[in-house]
């Protein structure tokens, strides 16, 4: 033990409450619709948790689009022609298995419910049959009742997760459409417009970020798992001959975009789907799966689709989404596709899980740090202005310096409240760089910038103080 004691706790409950009320208590992110008490499991980012979300959004873009010549980007409509959910499979087969309680009509997902062992046996005629096996003595969470199945419990039914709205002023079937439950079906919708227009050659891909809707049957697990929530993914379409190489290639880049955001290699892991639940089109599909509090479970995931998409919408729109390879103009054929996903959602638990740090501070009995170590690029606030006093002649210094350099950094300007209480806020906000204006500077033109992790303070003059934080912010 230095000067300061690491008491984070880690995963249980403990971790996950203490991040969910800081993120209440700090403007990270509310419950929706709060006022009127709330609507199930939908969450709002507030001003902090917006910054978060497009920091997150916004660097994903660069490093996956802009920062690529193989990549282009697309920003297509939440509702499409439900022909394409048709092709898809979606409509078909986009279910979950839901089983009811008789006593209560609780519902619960069949194949997620402790107790219940939920299995697809997939004949080689190709039809599935569905098993459920209920565990002794399990009981229903909300009233306790004592499942049997076909008895206290409804046998699985498959539930279709696809969100209905209708188009128009008449409710009609006719007018029957659907929230996008993906969005990877508009790259593949796309994909003749984008290849006629970005003149672009295998392999290329074309990415994509926002909303999704499923229709959950359990939510939960604060932002885990909601029934609207945000995706960033691409489609890289390549030659089949090219998949295994390609495969391993986005993988490693996953890692990498991981380690940036602050993950522990150690809380992740990278689970091999088998033949058995992977969809029968993939090759090979790997979960990224993270340690939450909540347990073991999916974050992102990783597939190769084969051309089963560009194929199945060709067949149903009659559109030609064949590619011709430019040096044999006579070998034509429906390009292959490997699809990194990424949540951002759980992207942003992830980032908020990890960053969460407690530490006491020696000599001080009752005084505990709780400090968000954001990698600096994540941080929502990049540097705090804090005036010692609200006195006229401070600042006349600090509200110059903090229009100079919010047009460089997101900043935050606090005068109130004493200067360790300031410190202490912006650490739980996860600000990297406190610059502090005192009687001082006055005289020496320099203010004392402190490091949030170190919280080692230093003089700079006010001259330098953009460069110096510059550097320090990228590097
Ligand atoms: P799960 O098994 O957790 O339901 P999934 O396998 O259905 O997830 P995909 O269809 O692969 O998920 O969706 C891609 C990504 O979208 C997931 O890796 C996850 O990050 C995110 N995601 C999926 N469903 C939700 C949801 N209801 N809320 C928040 N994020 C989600």
């Amino acid at each position: 033990m230095t000067d300061k004691e690491n008491i984070k706790k880690t995963g249980g409950s403990d971790l996950m409450d203490k991040v969910v009320s800081l993120c209440k208590r700090r403007g990270f992110i509310f419950p929706g619709s709060e006022i009127y008490g709330g609507l199930q499991n939908s969450w709002d980012y507030g001003p902090l948790g917006a910054e978060l979300k497009k920091n997150i959004k916004d660097e994903w873009w660069n490093r996956f689009v802009r920062q690529r010549s193989d990549m282009v980007g697309l920003d297509a409509a939440l509702i499409m022609n439900p022909k394409v959910w048709e092709a898809s499979g979606h409509l078909a087969t986009f279910n979950d298995p839901l089983v009811e309680c008789k006593k209560c009509h609780a519902r619960y997902r069949a194949d997620q419910t402790p107790g219940l062992a939920y299995s697809v046996e997939k004949l080689s005629t190709g039809i599935e049959t569905k098993h459920l096996a209920v565990a002794q003595g399990t009981k229903c969470a909300s009233c306790g009742e004592i499942w049997f199945l076909g008895k206290t419990l409804e046998s699985p039914k498959q539930f279709n997760l696809m969100l209905k709205t209708f188009l128009g002023p008449a409710q009609e079937q006719a007018n029957t459409v659907y929230f996008r439950p993906e969005i990877a079906q508009a790259m593949f919708v796309n994909f003749k417009n984008v290849l006629d227009t970005s003149r672009k050659r295998l392999p290329f891909g074309i990415a994509s970020q926002g909303s999704a809707f499923r229709n959950e049957i359990t939510p939960g697990n604060f932002i885990f798992r909601t029934r609207e929530f945000d995706l960033m993914e691409f489609e890289y379409f390549i030659n089949p001959k090219d998949w295994e190489k390609t495969f391993e290639y986005w993988l490693t880049e996953m890692k990498r975009w991981l380690h940036d955001l602050g993950v522990t290699s150690e809380h992740l892991h990278f689970v091999e789907v088998s033949k058995e639940d992977r969809a029968h089109y993939s090759q090979r599909t790997v979960d990224v799966e993270y340690d939450y509090p909540f347990g073991q479970k999916e974050l992102y995931g990783l597939a190769y689709r084969g051309d089963f998409d560009l194929k199945s919408h060709a067949e149903k729109s009659g559109a030609d989404l064949t590619y011709t390879d430019p040096e044999d103009q006579k070998n034509k054929f429906i390009p292959h596709v490997i699809e990194p996903s990424f949540g951002l959602n759980r992207s942003i638990l992830v980032a908020l899980l990890e960053a969460y740090d407690e530490e006491k501070i020696a000599g001080d009995e009752e005084d505990v740090r709780v400090v968000m170590r954001f990698p600096k690029w994540v941080a929502p606030v990049k540097v705090a202005i804090l005036p010692l006093s609200k006195k006229d002649e401070l600042a006349v210094i600090a509200k110059p310096l903090y229009a100079h350099l919010s047009k460089l950094f997101v900043c935050d300007y606090d005068e109130t409240q004493s200067i360790g209480k300031r410190y202490r806020r912006q650490d739980e906000i996860g600000t990297p760089y406190c610059v502090t204006v005192d009687f001082e500077t006055i005289a020496d033109k320099s203010v004392t910038v402190r490091d949030r992790d170190t919280m080692k303070q230093e003089r700079v003059l006010i001259a330098e103080l953009d460069r110096y934080l510059s550097g320090k912010l990228t590097s």
